[in-house]
């Protein structure tokens, strides 16, 4: 019973071949990737990457947006969903691995030196440290950071984990709000960034919580470059409080060419690459959710706008 389902496409990047994965996954389905060729007629489906102010206000009877991406922030900017339409989020056991390697990758280099062996041209011997006698704190106990934090506990890390709830985390020390926020990140060797981007998360990373932080310690962010106050990291990283630092989002992206990110040597940039979409399994979880919505169930991803993620 797919034959009547009417998806629109939203996404710049290949819009055809998700279309094709739609086809296959919801047959006889009608999947546009303009909104012209859809007609007047309702499109109850717009799956959604990140599409022109006014596009997906303008489709006609949509119900349900089904986001290409974990992070929707865009689609609660002002006037870019009404109000009423559903947004699921991406949640894709994929994404969660992608983000789950690149975390631990930059935890263990800068664990292990790899970043200052790397610039070394003479036997240099430093001190290493095991990963029991480091503290790493992640900032989001959701999808991907309640994986990272679980995974970096089992590596050996003393684990803590934040989040809004508190929410428990196999291995990890949990802590919530803004006084938890202040005991996880005090004496922290390491910060991983993994929060949505809200009003209430927005600039969290600042001299702050750097100066909570044990001298020398290091900083990595995959959430969104608006949660990092980026002077601040200069400073600190200046200043020897942060030893070093790997981001792959940023305020602007592509991060500017001559941006003094680029030419810091404590920190690693990634062009927004930790976790990308997959796009075959994110059209069958996207599918699912299609399926779902008509028979009236819950859609277990469904953003709760009043929180902002
Ligand atoms: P989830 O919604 O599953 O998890 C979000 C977590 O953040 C939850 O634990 C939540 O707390 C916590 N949180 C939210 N607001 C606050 C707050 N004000 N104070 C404390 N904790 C808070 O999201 P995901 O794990 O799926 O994704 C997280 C983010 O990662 C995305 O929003 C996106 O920005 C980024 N991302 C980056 C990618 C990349 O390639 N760089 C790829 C994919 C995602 P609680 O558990 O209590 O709800």
């Amino acid at each position: 019973m797919t034959q009547d389902i009417r998806i629109l496409i939203a996404s710049k990047g290949n819009p055809q071949a998700l279309a094709e994965g739609f086809r296959t996954e919801l047959p006889g389905a009608a999947v546009f990737t303009d909104p012209a060729e859809a007609g007047a007629g309702p499109v109850p489906y717009v799956v959604a990457g990140k599409p022109d102010p006014g596009v997906i206000a303008a489709v006609p009877g949509v119900e349900l947006i089904l986001s290409l991406n974990a992070g929707i922030e865009h689609l609660l900017a002002p006037g870019a969903v009404p109000e009423g339409v559903e947004i699921a989020r991406l949640v894709d056991p994929a994404m969660t691995e992608g983000m789950a390697d690149w975390c631990l990758a930059v935890v263990l280099a800068w664990h292990r030196n790899l970043h200052l062996y790397r610039a070394d041209t003479e036997w240099t011997r430093r001190s290493e440290v095991l990963s029991r006698d480091r503290v790493v704190t992640v900032l989001g106990a959701g999808a991907l950071g309640g994986r990272v934090a679980r995974l970096l506990a089992q590596i050996g890390f003393e684990t803590r984990v934040w989040s809004r709830s508190g929410r428990a985390v196999e291995g990890a020390q949990s802590f919530a709000g803004p006084e938890g926020l202040v005991r996880a990140t005090t004496g922290a060797d390491a910060v991983v960034n993994l929060l949505p981007l809200t009003p209430e998360t927005e600039n969290l990373l600042d001299a702050a919580l750097f100066g909570r932080m044990a001298r020398g310690g290091f900083v990595a962010s995959a959430g969104r470059g608006q949660h990092l106050v980026e002077a601040d990291l200069l400073a600190a990283l200046d200043s020897g409080q942060i030893g070093a630092a790997a981001l792959d989002v940023f305020r602007a992206e592509p991060l500017p060419p001559g941006d003094p990110l680029w030419a810091h040597p404590g920190i690693l940039v990634t062009p927004h690459v930790a976790a990308p979409t997959q796009a075959g399994s994110a059209v069958r979880i996207m599918a699912e959710n299609i399926r779902r919505h008509r028979r009236g169930d819950p859609i277990p991803e469904r953003v709760d706008r009043a929180r902002g993620y």
